[in-house]
């Protein structure tokens, strides 16, 4: 359901957009968006290891979405133990599930973090609270919804935990956006790249 790069409009904002964030990361990290420049940073010299590469999946779909993921990526940025390195261009999406309503933008982070697992998600829904997200419905309208879909090789299986992220794998929506930054990255379950989970869908979701 991505429809990113059929309409002349979205396609241009997202050239737009995806100069903003690389921007963001700029500014934050103090170096070119790569990993292995960021992962000479000042902030992140100032770290514990280990430092983990993450993938944070953003969407939206109330209010300024974009303007959404802006304030999502700096918060993240402002988080002792994460350090965005680069941010894969906005796609403008229809809803998968839930009830009706408005069309989401999609994008997908990468991160250095440090953090474990369950605090890395606890800053990331505080972000969400901090950004206007309420739990009203299940697959419901959010102004922000941040998931983790990778932490390096790492998997992990808690009661509200989940990485890979579960359903990662069956979305067009998110393998997109991840397969502009890390189309060789390995799901250490399925031992897939990214690059092969997106051909494998043959769906529009
Ligand atoms: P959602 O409404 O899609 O944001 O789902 C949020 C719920 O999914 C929270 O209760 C989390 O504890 C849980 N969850 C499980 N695995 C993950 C993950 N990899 N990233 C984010 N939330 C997760």
């Amino acid at each position: 359901m991505v429809t990113a790069g059929s309409d002349p409009q979205i396609a241009q904002m997202t050239q737009i957009e995806r100069r903003g964030n690389e921007c963001v990361a700029e500014e934050r990290s103090g170096q070119t968006c790569s990993p292995s420049s960021s992962a000479q940073s000042a902030k992140s010299a100032d770290k514990k290891d280990p430092h983990l590469l993450a993938y944070i999946a953003l969407g939206s779909n109330i209010g300024d979405r974009a303007k959404n993921f802006h304030a999502a990526i700096d918060l993240m940025n402002g988080v002792e133990g994460i350090s965005v390195l680069r941010v894969s261009s906005f796609h403008d999406t229809k809803p998968v599930g839930g009830p009706p309503q408005p069309d989401y933008l999609n994008a997908v982070a990468e991160v250095e973090t440090d953090l474990p697992p369950t605090d890395l998600l606890a800053e990331l829904q505080r972000i969400e609270r901090r950004l206007g997200r309420t739990r009203a419905a299940h697959w419901g309208p959010r102004t922000i919804d941040l998931d983790i879909l990778l932490m390096g090789d790492t998997i992990v299986d808690e009661p509200h935990l989940t990485i890979p992220h579960p359903r990662m794998h069956e979305r067009r929506f998110v393998l997109e956006p991840l397969c502009e930054l890390a189309p060789d990255a390995v799901h250490p379950r399925l031992k897939k790249t990214m690059r092969e989970l997106l051909s494998g869908i043959t769906g529009a979701e």
